[in-house]
């Protein structure tokens, strides 16, 4: 079958590999090129082990102190506060533990094909070094963080993550670049990086190319299904299909809205600073828990950043917020490089207000197949989904139930 897929990022192009390894006849549409938006400069954490969604009775627990630090982990831009208001009301009812329960049990679903799915599709492309297993570690700055981090552990455990905590002296041992100022840390042996994740998705798409998958560059605007299905691009001749995926990430709302999907996908916007070339201090990936950063040391250089910022897709990034991420990275590692040094970037997390992607059928059509909306793990969980997607049009039982992913959950 003639398969397009919207959206070169990691989604969208893990999707097409897994479409041509059917057989299908794939072409990828993007209006940039590969790499153009979220997958581009994320933390590049292949984070199968977080089952947690962001939307959790401790993120509720959390949020007035995040907020009353305009610079602090979550801000909302005053002028994107009317505008985010349903999308955070359903975040709020997603946390309610009720459903924080069963939104777990889909994450430990999906993030078990995960790290399979990277290593098939890694090792299909000749990309395996591009795969760093190095374990990552949660760092505690005090105590009750600490202590709270082993109850986490302690659950994580029960769902078959292995997770070790480590004490002050241990995690020194580990980790010489950490301040002495840390209380301790979960190491999860299991979780792995990438090289970098801008390199990962052109060797994707370069990959591609390889082996026939075509490429447009081309903006969609809708998806027509009357008459024959096909994209409609923008300034440029119809793309006909028999089958179209959506994954074009954050930008995906409006291209099923038109095909009668009223999906709340907004953006959490993430920052950070890249040293390209510097020693990154640390050998493995570390997050700051309850400071909403992460430092990576990918293969690239050190980056620092993460934080949330609901400020939807047009207005202007807020840079101080990096440099505010910056400046906290200080405090816990040694040696980092002056902030001018840097590359700052903002990126576009797709995100859905329970935390979970969408992947399923479009209503008006069931040659329409969506993938977008994987939040903070989209890298993560790309070829875990790109399986799924295929699995849907090929019209095989996929290995999972997929109906916490619906389009229809809403
Ligand atoms: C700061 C930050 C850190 C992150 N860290 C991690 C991490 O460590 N691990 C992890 O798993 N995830 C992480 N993420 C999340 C991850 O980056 C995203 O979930 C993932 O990249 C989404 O991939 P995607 O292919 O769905 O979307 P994108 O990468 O955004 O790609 C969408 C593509 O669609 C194209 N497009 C959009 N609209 C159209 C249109 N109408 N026509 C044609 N083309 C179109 C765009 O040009 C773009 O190339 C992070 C995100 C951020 C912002």
């Amino acid at each position: 079958m003639r398969i397009a897929v919207i959206g070169a990022g990691v989604v969208g192009l893990a999707a097409a590999h897994a479409l041509a390894d059917d057989g299908h006849d794939v072409t990828v549409i993007d209006r940039e090129g590969p790499a153009a938006g979220a997958s581009r400069g994320n933390a590049g954490w292949l984070a199968h082990t977080d089952i947690d969604p962001i939307a959790s009775p401790n993120m509720l627990r959390q949020v007035p102190g995040f907020l009353l630090d305009p610079l602090g982990p979550l801000a909302i831009r005053a002028r994107y506060l009317l505008p985010i208001l349903p999308w955070l009301t359903r975040l709020i009812l997603a946390s309610r533990p009720a459903q924080f329960a069963r939104s777990v049990e889909a994450l430990v679903s999906i993030n078990a094909l995960a790290m399979p799915a990277w290593d098939t599709l890694s090792t299909r492309l000749g990309m395996g070094a591009m795969i760093h297993r190095r374990g990552a570690l949660f760092v505690f700055d005090t105590v009750a963080r600490y202590e709270a981090g082993r109850v986490k552990a302690t659950r994580q455990r029960a769902f078959g993550i292995p997770v070790d905590t480590l004490g002050p002296h241990e995690l020194r041992q580990m980790e010489p670049g950490l301040s002495n100022a840390l209380a301790g840390a979960a190491y999860y042996p299991s979780a792995a990086h990438v090289s970098d994740p801008r390199l990962v998705t052109e060797a994707l798409f370069a990959a591609a190319g390889l082996r026939g998958i075509g490429f447009a560059r081309a903006t969609a605007s809708a998806i027509a299904t009357e008459g024959g299905l096909r994209v409609v691009c923008e300034g440029r001749d119809h793309i006909p299909a028999d089958r179209v995926v959506i994954a074009a990430g954050a930008w995906s709302r409006p291209l099923a809205l038109g095909l009668g999907d009223r999906i709340p996908l907004d953006t959490e916007r993430g920052y950070n600073v890249s040293f390209p070339g510097a020693d990154t201090q640390i050998a493995r990936p570390v997050a700051f828990d309850g400071h909403g950063f992460v430092a990576t040391p990918l293969a690239t250089g050190l980056r620092i950043g993460g934080a949330v910022e609901l400020a939807g897709l047009h207005l202007p990034p807020n840079h101080a917020r990096t440099r505010a991420l910056h400046t906290k990275a200080t405090r816990f590692l040694r040696d980092v490089p002056a902030f001018e040094t840097g590359t700052v970037w903002m990126g576009f997390r797709p995100c859905i207000p329970d935390s979970m992607p969408v992947i399923g059928h479009a209503a008006a059509s069931r040659h329409v197949v969506y993938a977008f909306g994987h939040g903070h793990y989209g890298l993560t969980q790309s070829a875990a989904t790109a399986g799924l997607v295929a699995d849907l049009i090929a019209g095989r039982t996929p290995p999972i139930d997929l109906s916490p992913f619906s389009p229809t959950r809403f």
